[in-house]
């Protein structure tokens, strides 16, 4: 029988509405949503060939332990037991959760609690680490919470977009569209993308500034004086709804003009044009990705961008506002959750005994952590030097995707213990596991997931689990039970687990953050099934939602007021005699992540079937390689060696790679074996770009 079901789209954080159709031969077709508000029927290449990608080729149908055939009983009692003589011989903080934006909410929620309120402790990060942490952080040392501000409309409705460390036409294509969209029917509006590589993106832009890696806090701090020298800030706003003011323009005073220049390595003229065109726009959005948050300084980026906005009072009101946008389809919800290693549930925070207090009697959980855990980079590095004895992977390939990949890889090898549940037998990950377990894949699974503007989804399911795969909210569930925690992880459905989300987040509303505290409790289990998306809040009794924040204030720090950060610049350039080269990495319009499920499409690969290394022609002379011929990447952390693709869109000395390859698809292809596993020393997220390296023709040996 044919079956149409509407769900959404699990790659990037646009979070589309797609419409799956299965016909009579099993066969899946899918088109985009039109009533979906983030898409409005539109989707991109990847999501268009979602339906080529869900094939059983390479599933895992089975639980194995040590690569052999198991019964779910034999496996979950061997993942309870580990982890239980772990946490008795060694404490709390020797096992550790490695999850994912690829997990629905429901998911994380359950990790989160097993993790922080049942074994005690805060040591389950996500690969969101990777993406957006370091906006996270911006926005709790400025908001006094993790709230976007504003929604995708404010894109269409601004007179000037800034698209700063962000290739939207490749990485978030469908508000590219709706971006280009805008901009053909207004002519009056502008784009500025500010990028060291002219993307794709920079073609519609009406001024692309091709900054020097890493000098955005350079370059908004210059902004930012500008506004106050010239009179461009609202005055009235500061005053009622900020504070921090004198000591961040002190701190921006201190940079001159001629500075900036030198930092970002902009001409004046295009620096003056700039701050000319802020200064004098009243509708602007400020869009930032992973060129913003991958990097040693990528929290201060964030801040120094909110400043402005919150100079000028340009935030929360239609066309208006700093937009984060966030890489992975569920991101956002697992912030929701705390899914973070210094977060807790319903957005509240662990430093905070209050907090900590309130989820622990919610869960009637015997303990709770006290403390931060391991973020992503130091939890592989506590696996590398035997401080964690069990670890759990939840669908995600940290020795593909994480930083010094070569070296995350051997701690995992090392590791006492190691869980991967997954949809995949062989990923690079999977191979190393000693129990692994078989997830649910898209089209499988059931739950929610969150996208970039706060707007909650359902993900439904419209094919068979195959074999003996299951929920990874359920494999949680059941290991929970195992170690004793029975009656706290007594989930029936999906369903079962969002109710709890949504009455956490309505428990003890203390009155300081109706935005946060109840912000789901709207959602009653008629409403979930039903559940067509929608922005939150959605506190109960609301009647209009809420779709933007801090037009008038309204801050989540106890005084109300936001909070203006003081940033300094700090010099940006890594290179030196022996690595004189810096590389970028980023995604290609066709692959998600690091190719497990859009590998699958040869329509997709036909875009590039290759990883490639975007050089400069100078550069490309010099180091002899011609167009498609081979090089090799080199970093004291490892090598890769790509094809050269040589344009003049990459400035020199600068060498573009995309992240997706692994030496699975080509050999040697694992550019993140390259990349230093440097962090922002605030967020923890990784510098995936700027990294010193080298690079010269390949001579095979
Ligand atoms: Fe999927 Fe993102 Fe493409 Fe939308 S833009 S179809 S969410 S990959």
């Amino acid at each position: 029988m044919e079956k149409e079901v509407k769900t959404t789209c699990p790659y990037c954080g646009v979070g589309c509405g797609v419409i799956a159709k299965v016909a009579k031969d099993g066969k899946v077709s899918v088109k985009g949503d039109p009533d979906h508000p983030s898409n409005f029927g539109r989707l991109c290449s990847k999501g268009s060939a979602l339906g080529e990608t869900v094939d059983l080729d390479g599933r895992i149908f089975h639980p194995e332990i040590s690569g052999e055939r198991a019964e779910w009983g034999q496996a979950l009692d061997l993942v309870a037991q580990r982890f239980s003589d772990a946490v008795a011989e060694h404490g709390p903080d020797s096992v550790a959760f490695y999850v994912s934006g690829q997990l629905l909410t429901e998911d994380y929620y359950v990790a989160n609690k097993l993790m922080k309120g049942f074994i005690g402790s805060a040591n389950i990060d996500t690969n969101s680490r990777l993406c957006m942490s370091s906006s996270v952080a911006g926005h709790r040392r400025a908001f006094g919470s993790d709230t976007v501000p504003g929604t995708y409309e404010d894109i269409e409705l601004a007179d000037l977009v800034i698209l700063t460390g962000s290739n939207l036409a490749w990485c978030h294509p469908v508000i590219y569209q709706r971006l280009a969209a805008a901009k053909a029917a207004r002519p009056g509006m502008k784009v500025i993308v500010i990028d060291p590589r002219r993307t794709m993106t920079a073609d519609i832009a009406d001024l692309h500034l091709a900054i020097r890696p890493d000098s955005d806090v350079a370059l908004f701090i210059s902004l930012f004086e500008h506004l106050i020298t010239s009179n461009a800030i609202d005055r009235n706003y500061i005053a009622e709804h900020t504070n921090g003011f004198d000591e961040a323009f002190a701190a921006a005073s201190g940079v001159s003009f001629n500075e900036v220049l030198e930092l970002t390595g902009l001409p004046a003229m295009q620096l003056r044009e700039f701050y000319r065109l802020f200064a004098g726009t009243e509708k602007v959005v400020t869009c930032y990705s992973q060129g913003v948050n991958q990097s040693s300084s990528g929290t201060d980026k964030v801040n120094a961008i909110i400043n402005c906005h919150l100079a000028t009072g340009r935030i929360g009101r239609p066309g208006m506002g700093p937009f984060s946008l966030t890489g992975q389809p569920n991101a956002m919800g697992g912030r929701e959750v705390g899914g973070l290693a210094n977060m807790l549930a319903a957005h509240m925070a662990i430093e905070s005994a209050a907090d900590r207090d309130r989820v622990q009697r919610f869960w009637s959980a015997p303990t709770i952590a006290e403390k931060p855990g391991l973020k992503a980079v130091d939890m592989f590095k506590a696996v590398a030097d035997g401080r964690i004895k069990a670890l759990w992977i939840m669908a995600t390939n940290p020795v593909v995707s994480l930083p010094d990949a070569g070296a995350v890889e051997a701690a995992i090898k090392a590791c006492p213990f190691v869980v991967v549940s997954d949809i995949l037998k062989d990923t690079d990950t999977a191979r190393h596991a000693d129990v692994l377990l078989p997830s649910l894949g898209w089209g499988e699974k059931n739950g929610t997931v969150t996208n970039s503007e706060r707007r909650i989804s359902r993900q439904r399911s419209f094919l068979d689990a195959p074999g003996d795969a299951r929920a990874d909210w359920w494999q949680l569930a059941e290991v929970a039970r195992r170690m004793g925690f029975s009656d706290a992880f007594d989930f029936g459905s999906n369903a079962e687990i969002f109710d709890e989300h949504a009455a956490l987040s309505a428990f003890e509303n203390n009155g300081n953050r109706d935005f946060d505290i109840g912000a789901y409790a709207g959602i009653d289990r008629q409403s979930y099934e039903e559940l067509s998306p929608f922005q939150w809040p959605q506190p109960a009794g609301r009647e209009a939602p809420v779709t933007r924040f801090f037009a008038k204030g309204g801050f989540y720090h106890a005084d109300t007021k936001a909070r203006f950060v003081a940033v300094k610049p700090v010099a940006s350039d890594r290179t030196n005699t022996d690595y004189p080269f810096t590389l970028n990495t980023g995604r290609i319009r066709d692959q998600w992540h690091t190719m497990t499920r859009t590998g699958k499409s040869a329509r997709l690969s036909s875009h590039i079937a290759e990883p490639f290394a975007e050089l400069h022609p100078r550069d490309a002379i010099e180091i002899g390689v011609g167009n498609a011929g081979l090089v090799e990447i080199e970093s004291p952390h490892g090598k890769a060696v790509v094809r050269a693709l040589i344009t003049q869109r990459q400035t020199r000395r600068s060498i573009f790679v995309p992240m997706h390859w692994n030496d699975q698809f080509a050999a040697m292809a694992r550019i993140d074996a390259v990349v230093a596993p440097l962090t922002d020393a605030i967020s923890g997220q990784p510098a995936s770009k700027n990294v010193a390296v080298t690079a010269r023709r390949f001579k095979a040996a």
